[in-house]
């Protein structure tokens, strides 16, 4: 059996494309700056299924590139020409696994969109703050991948300090299962921290436990002309004593209101 048609018995058929005309739209990145040729686009539908490929490349030493929404900006999606890299989309794992208000979290599959994220948070009255505008297209494995920032990354972090836990599968197929929403973790190395911003090099993830927070109470838009970087810094510290964490007590730290 020649072994892409043994990738395809063990995905099933519809699941490994490799027509120059399927394989097309996962060749160029978005800015349409770099071009490449790949051997076949698989489309897992599950962890188990991602694992059945990366044993597959494995075994007839095949690279294996990840794609999320083909979003990224710095061809880090896009095969090189040899033509013999796997494309490993995760499109079709977008379903949301669970969401936990007790512990403010939410376990999500790698290519669930951003946005779907952000609107199961919202319909639970929760945030979850990464946003950025490629929202309706990039996917979470995406964001954990390149450790992305977006709009609100001065208040809630990049897309590393909003991720608790994480399920890759490692090159040889294996799962490393690191899902877990515990806050206070202090067991050994924190390895989810190696995956999140590795771009794939390391594994494939498959899925996240992502943190949620309060729905801000209001919000106020403004456009303030700072004289100078010194000035918007200075306005940067006010915002945050006001409107940060810092503003539940502010009387008590500081002995009087800020405002
Ligand atoms: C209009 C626009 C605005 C943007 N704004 C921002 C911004 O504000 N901040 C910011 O940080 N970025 C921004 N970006 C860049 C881009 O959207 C982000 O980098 C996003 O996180 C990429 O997600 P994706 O799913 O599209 O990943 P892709 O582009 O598909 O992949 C990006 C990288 O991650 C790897 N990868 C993808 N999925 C996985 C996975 N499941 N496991 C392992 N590796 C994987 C790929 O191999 C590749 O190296 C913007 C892009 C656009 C087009």
């Amino acid at each position: 059996m020649k072994p892409i048609d043994e990738l395809r018995t063990l995905l099933g058929t519809d699941a490994v494309l490799d027509s120059a005309a399927d394989l097309a739209p996962y060749l160029t990145d978005w800015r349409g700056r770099y071009t490449g040729c790949a051997l076949a686009v698989a489309l897992p539908r599950s962890t188990a299924e991602v694992a059945q490929a990366l044993g597959w490349c494995a075994r007839h030493a095949v690279p294996v590139v990840a794609q999320g929404g083909n979003t990224g900006l710095v061809g880090g999606a896009t095969p090189d020409t040899s033509g013999r890299a796997l494309m490993l989309s995760t499109r079709r794992m977008r379903q949301i696994r669970s969401m936990d208000t007790a512990n403010d979290t939410i376990t999500v599959e790698a290519g669930c969109p951003l946005q779907e994220v952000q609107q199961a948070a919202l319909a639970h009255e929760r945030l979850f703050p990464l946003s950025l505008a490629s929202q309706g297209s990039c996917t979470i494995g995406g964001n954990l991948a390149t450790n992305a920032g977006g709009t609100q990354v001065l208040r809630y972090g990049n897309a590393r300090e909003l991720a608790l836990g994480l399920e890759v599968v490692l090159a040889d197929g294996s799962v490393w299962n690191g899902l877990r929403g515990l806050r206070k973790d202090n067991t050994g190395y924190d390895l989810k921290q190696l995956f999140i911003g590795s771009e794939g090099t390391l594994g494939i993830i498959t899925a996240a436990t992502l943190k949620l927070f309060a729905l801000p109470r209001t919000r106020v838009v403004c456009l303030v002309a700072c004289p100078n970087l010194a000035a918007a810094i200075g306005l940067l510290h006010r915002a945050r004593a006001a409107a940060g964490l810092s503003r539940l007590w502010p009387e008590r730290r500081t002995g009087r209101n800020l405002w």
